[in-house]
């Protein structure tokens, strides 16, 4: 066939493969199947923000299974604001851990841990969705300011061993299933905004990383500094 419509022919290929990977890319449906509210990214407006520790193994082990840990992808990350993921009122601070706790309703509680300050530890005080409830710090992982979230659902009472977390998705168009593995999502940029979009926005995805495999450079964290090879393990003392 001539040039012009082999290159047509082509073009109508990697269309039609495009549409099949939009199609049944992961995390392609935002659904919220149960009564659980809709959470958005706790972290500042407009900020790329990367995973350091994902799902799973590590200190992301127990009932915390389904945590993130998350660092600012440019520049500081102590210091900056941590918003509230849905609207909510304050069930504890435990400072020690700079543990923030936020009761949800029905038994669903989302939690921001490491924090250097809380907006207010008033017990009971409703907290609107995107309010600013506190400060990115290093309480608890001492020399590494960042963001650790959790979202879980809790029978009894916080604290009572009765908790369960659950796999994460974002009103900004994050779904981030259980995939398998260990750290899942270690990598992964997220963006906060306003405004909900359609579809995954993954860009650095890095699902399977076993305990004591090195890893590429992309997922060392800068403010450990970036020696061409790392282990997790001894990268990330994280919580
Ligand atoms: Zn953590």
């Amino acid at each position: 066939m001539p040039h012009s419509e082999r290159s047509l022919f082509f073009l109508q290929r990697l269309l039609l493969i495009l549409m099949a990977l939009v199609m049944f890319a992961p995390g392609s449906t935002i659904a919220n199947p149960s009564s659980d509210p809709q959470l958005w990214l706790p972290t500042p407006l407009g900020q790329p923000w990367r995973v350091i520790q994902g799902y799973g193994c590590g200190t992301h082990d127990d009932w915390d299974f389904y945590s993130l840990d998350l660092v600012a992808a440019h520049g500081a990350s102590a210091g900056a604001a941590v918003y509230a993921a849905a609207a909510g009122s304050i069930l504890a601070w435990v400072a020690p851990s700079g543990t923030l706790i936020l009761d949800h309703g029905n038994g669903f509680y989302t939690m921001y841990t490491h924090l250097a300050s809380a907006v207010s530890m008033q017990q009971g005080q409703h907290v609107p969705r995107g309010t600013q409830v506190g400060t990115v710090g290093d309480h608890g992982a001492p020399g590494l300011p960042h963001l650790h979230f959790t979202a879980f659902r809790a029978a009894g009472p916080w604290g009572q061993g009765q908790r369960q977390s659950v796999p994460l998705q974002f009103a900004e168009g994050y779904h981030l299933p259980d995939i398998g593995g260990c750290n899942q999502y270690a990598g992964l940029e997220l963006m906060s905004g306003n405004i909900p979009v359609a579809g995954p926005k993954y860009q650095v995805y890095i699902p399977y990383i076993q305990p004591g495999v090195d890893v590429p450079q992309t997922t060392s964290v800068p403010s450990l500094g970036t020696p061409p090879q790392r282990r997790w393990r001894e990268a990330m003392p994280l919580c």
